[in-house]
């Protein structure tokens, strides 16, 4: 058998590697369920990984030559899907990890989806925004072979966004010789994008805090929310959760964070950070760091940065009842033990922040037809994938005897694997 690049030892992961992390989790919910070895031989593997090196000419006129990754993890329940991320922190353990995130979370949501991911190496705060068109527009051309409505639909993530959408869309058709407006989610409404997806991770999110509210019997109004991160998902978090009534008692950026356990202004406090591009000097809050944010004492505790936030190094001083987790892989595998021991309830990333994969699909769907749904259709469509998929997932959970990590995991590979099987093995 060809050596698989996969942890082959769940017992001696690197924390700090997030597609160990996955493929730990992936181990133990495949053995839970007695995964069918021959399944499970093929699941391990992602379909497709591409490396392109992309050349770009910067405004001074020399060229740079940048690298840029799309892993295609699974195509099982129709095209892959997953964003495109921009950071000099890319790297192909982190975008295959990513790629397979997206298999998990489509198949939670019951979407008909495979995952992908994909990044360049660059730093794009660097960049002017004709170098980022251009470095667009070549990784584009690069992949045009790989992508497609029915092959692999691209979407935004960290440093990308709607205008990088577009570009990727309008290269896509350029090629094609006419638009194409379903290769890539994300995208502004004026060209196909749908209403309410810039909200949808924020909205799914609020949605599943609610349904933890209602299994816990807490009252909304007397619930404190924390969150790390104030972007896309973290900042909407933030709008949607305080006008709902949830007191939101801390949030941050990159350079840390503010609190107020009486809840802060939410709409000022983004007013301030739209100004001022940082938290810092928002007045009627105290100055903490991004690292005491995590251990301040609340009801819901929302990671909405990046990875590898919660670790076995402070996990023990997590002082939430749920954990709701807006990034991808905020939290280790090991890391996940000592919460479940401290009785933490983790809504895991491939339930809690699947609202915006879910609008994506909607926002596809209405490409296809070439007919476009108003704002309270698909926020209630939304809701109804939420909270069914927590249901789910809580379901599944209880059936098992297993958190709701691991619970997540079995389902979603229980998913996959029942639809490789009925297609049958081409081998
Ligand atoms: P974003 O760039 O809009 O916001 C990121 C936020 O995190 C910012 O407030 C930034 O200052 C902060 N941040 C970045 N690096 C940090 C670090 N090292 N330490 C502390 N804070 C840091 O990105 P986003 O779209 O809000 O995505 C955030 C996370 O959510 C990512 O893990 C992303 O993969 C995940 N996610 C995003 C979506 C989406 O629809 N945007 C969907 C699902 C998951």
């Amino acid at each position: 058998m060809a050596p698989s690049p996969y942890v082959d030892d769940a017992r001696d992961i690197k924390e700090d590697n997030p597609f160990e992390s996955m493929m730990s989790r992936f181990d133990e919910a495949a053995r839970l369920l007695d995964l069918d070895p021959n399944l499970y031989t093929i699941m391990r593997w992602p379909n497709r990984e591409i490396t392109t090196y992309v050349p770009v000419f910067m405004d001074d006129g020399h060229v740079e030559v940048f690298v840029g990754y799309r892993v295609q993890h699974s195509f099982a329940r129709g095209p892959a899907k997953g964003g495109i991320r921009y950071s000099p922190d890319v790297n192909l353990d982190e975008v295959r990890a990513l790629a397979a995130w997206m298999t998990w979370k489509c198949a939670v949501v019951n979407v008909p989806f495979g995952g992908a991911k994909g990044g360049i190496i660059c730093d794009p705060h660097q960049m002017s925004p004709g170098e980022l068109e251009r470095l667009t527009r070549r990784f584009t051309a690069e992949l045009i072979d790989f992508i497609g409505p029915e092959r692999d639909v691209p979407a935004p993530d960290m440093n990308t966004n709607e205008q990088v959408m577009a570009w990727m869309m309008d290269t896509y058709s350029m090629h094609a010789r006419h638009t194409v407006t379903a290769v890539v989610t994300g995208k502004p409404v004026d060209i196909g994008g749908s209403r309410g997806r810039r909200d949808a991770t924020g909205r799914g999110l609020l949605i599943v805090s609610n349904e933890a509210v209602k299994k816990f019997k807490l009252n909304i109004p007397d619930t404190r929310v924390v969150i790390q991160g104030s972007g896309n998902v973290g900042g909407t978090a933030a709008r949607l959760m305080h006008e709902v009534g949830y007191k939101v008692t801390a949030i941050s950026d990159i350079y840390g964070g503010i609190v107020n356990e009486k809840g802060l202004d939410v709409p000022a406090v983004l007013k301030y950070l739209g100004e001022n591009k940082t938290l810092e000097g928002f007045e009627g809050a105290d100055r903490i760091t991004n690292a005491e944010i995590l251990e301040l004492e609340c009801d819901i505790l929302m990671p909405a940065a990046t990875e590898n936030q919660i670790t076995s190094k402070n996990a023990h001083k997590i002082r939430c009842k749920v954990l709701a987790e807006g990034a991808n892989g905020p939290t280790t595998a090991n890391a996940d033990k000592i919460l479940a021991d401290a009785g933490v309830f983790v809504i895991p990333d491939i339930l809690a922040n699947a609202g915006g994969v879910t609008v994506s699909y909607f926002e596809w769907v209405q490409n296809r037809m070439g007919y476009f749904w108003r704002e309270d259709v698909v926020n209630e469509r939304l809701a109804d994938i939420m909270v069914a998929s927590f249901n789910d997932v809580v379901r599944f959970a209880e059936k098992h005897s297993v958190n709701a990590r691991i619970a997540s995991y079995m389902l979603a590979i229980d998913r996959v694997g029942s639809d490789v099987r009925m297609r049958g093995i081409y081998a």
